[in-house]
């Protein structure tokens, strides 16, 4: 079976076939570099690097994800908080890169920043110019809807009736409401460079198209990103890309994953509900968030709460539970192959709801295994699927444990901890409710979970 894709472009599942046999080209559209990111902003991270996982199990993959560095939001934040522009990037470059690692995320091949590379802008736009796709009006360039006949395809937008329907305020160096910077200039206070038309700054559009050319060629394989950027951002760097390059096609698949929302909206930015990583990962495992990232399919909404969040533990609870206490020499694990119905199902358009069904479904076949030589077959293969999702990265023992350190004002140490539940398995075999519910109440106050199984009891640091 080859791998099946949903392609915005086409509107539907196609299988997906590389321009070139055996290699890949994938380019996301990553952070805008002004603030932390919020779990909505982790969702494309999280499930573009699952595919690129999935990707490179049978081609090549060359994955760029980009950096935002120069933008106005960039701008204002900088005035606004008084500090200069590199400071703002950079503190929060590596703030999302140790977020994104915090959550799976494995990093991409190349990770190009727009402000080195405004030579290849100054470039595709000077091209563009030349080949009557872009006008200079008034110190800015624009690139000019209606010479490209095609617009509007990946949004199926319809240019005639976008422009009878709009209502916006026209600058006057337009030609059409439409019409998309590529190059504005700059006063002396913001950042700027030099360019045939003055000292500018590049739009937002052509700083993906510029980088997707410079490291990945003229027709990528999949260029992908959040839902949102279908329109304007993805409409008009395929319109640029296409005139840049004698209409040879930017992408060959186009994929977007669905919004992430909090009480029905849209979690963003400019709205205020934002969740961020940074401060989640303080308090919930990477993992449990990346599962819960990973538990609907990529193209459906995904709405979250403190229940999205309780069920992903749960379901590591059970990943882990099934693993615990079994020993799986090193050889062993790297020998074993992820279990054919799993990738199948990830390879069919990124199924993860399916995949974790075959994770569990392994999970539920190892627990019930009393066979030595089965199990530990088993739990090397949960092992191998678990890489390949990016789960069950720790050790059993410690996730249960919680590697947490303990606190000086009274926290139980795990050996603490151990003691207690060995104590109060006593009490509760020699009917002395009493005492076991105190334990329990003991732990809780402590912040310990504790969880009876018919093999014994297990724990957690947290709720
Ligand atoms: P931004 O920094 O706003 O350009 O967003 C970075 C990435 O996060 C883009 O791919 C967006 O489409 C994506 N994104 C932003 N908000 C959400 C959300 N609520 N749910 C899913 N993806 C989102
Ligand atoms: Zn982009």
């Amino acid at each position: 079976m080859t791998i099946q894709l949903h392609d915005t472009l086409r509107g539907k599942k196609v299988p997906f076939e590389p321009l070139k046999e055996g290699e890949v080209t994938m380019y996301l559209c990553g952070p805008t570099v002004y603030n932390y990111a919020h779990i909505g902003n982790a969702r494309p991270a999280v499930v573009f690097d699952l595919l690129a996982r999935v990707l490179r199990r049978r081609y090549s993959l060359k994955f760029a994800r980009n950096i935002t560095d120069v933008d106005d939001k960039i701008n204002a934040a900088a005035i606004e908080s008084g500090k200069s522009i590199d400071e703002i990037t950079a503190r929060y470059i590596t703030a999302y890169n140790e977020d994104m690692a915090a959550l799976g995320v494995l990093p991409p091949d190349i990770e190009p920043r727009a402000t080195q590379h405004i030579d290849a802008m100054i470039a595709m736009i000077a091209r563009l110019i030349e080949g009557g796709f872009a006008y200079v009006a008034d110190g800015h360039v624009l690139f000019d809807v209606a010479s490209h006949d095609r617009y509007g395809e990946l949004s199926k937008r319809d240019l005639r009736e976008m422009i009878a329907g709009s209502r916006v305020e026209v600058a006057p160096y337009k030609k059409s409401a439409h019409d998309f910077v590529l190059w504005k200039p700059s006063t002396p206070e913001l950042p700027g460079w030099d360019s045939p038309w003055g000292r500018g700054r590049p739009g937002w559009h052509i700083e993906c198209s510029a980088m997707a050319e410079q490291h990945l060629g003229n027709t990528i394989d999949i260029h992908a990103g959040g839902q949102d950027l279908v329109f304007p951002h993805h409409e008009n760097e395929c319109a640029q890309s296409a005139c840049a390059h004698d209409g040879a096609p930017f992408a060959r698949y186009w994929l977007h994953n669905g919004f992430l929302s909090i009480d029905q909206t849209k979690m963003s930015k400019s709205l205020g509900n934002v969740l961020l990583v940074h401060d989640l990962i303080e308090s919930i495992p990477g993992e449990v968030i990346r599962l819960a990232l990973l538990s609907a399919h990529y193209r459906q909404p995904l709405e979250w709460s403190a229940e999205t969040i309780a069920s992903a533990r749960r379901m590591l609870d059970r990943l882990y539970g099934a693993v615990r206490g079994i020993s799986v020499p090193d050889d062993v694990r790297a020998a074993a192959a992820v279990p054919e119905a799993l990738v199948a199902a990830l390879e069919d358009d990124l199924n993860t709801p399916k995949a974790l069904a075959e994770l569990f479904a392994l999970a539920r076949a190892l627990n019930k295994s009393n066979d030595p030589a089965e199990m530990e077959a088993l739990a090397a293969e949960l092992y191998a699927a678990g890489d390949l999702m990016g789960l069950l990265t720790v050790d059993p023992e410690t996730w249960f444990g919680g590697d947490a350190d303990v606190s000086a004002d009274g926290g139980l140490s795990a050996e603490d901890i151990d003691a207690l539940i060995a104590e109060r398995s006593v009490a509760k075999a020699e009917r002395d409710f009493e005492r076991a519910d105190a334990i329990r109440e003991q732990l809780t106050a402590a912040g310990i979970t504790i969880q009876d199984a018919r093999d014994g009891t297990t724990w957690r640091r947290g709720g």
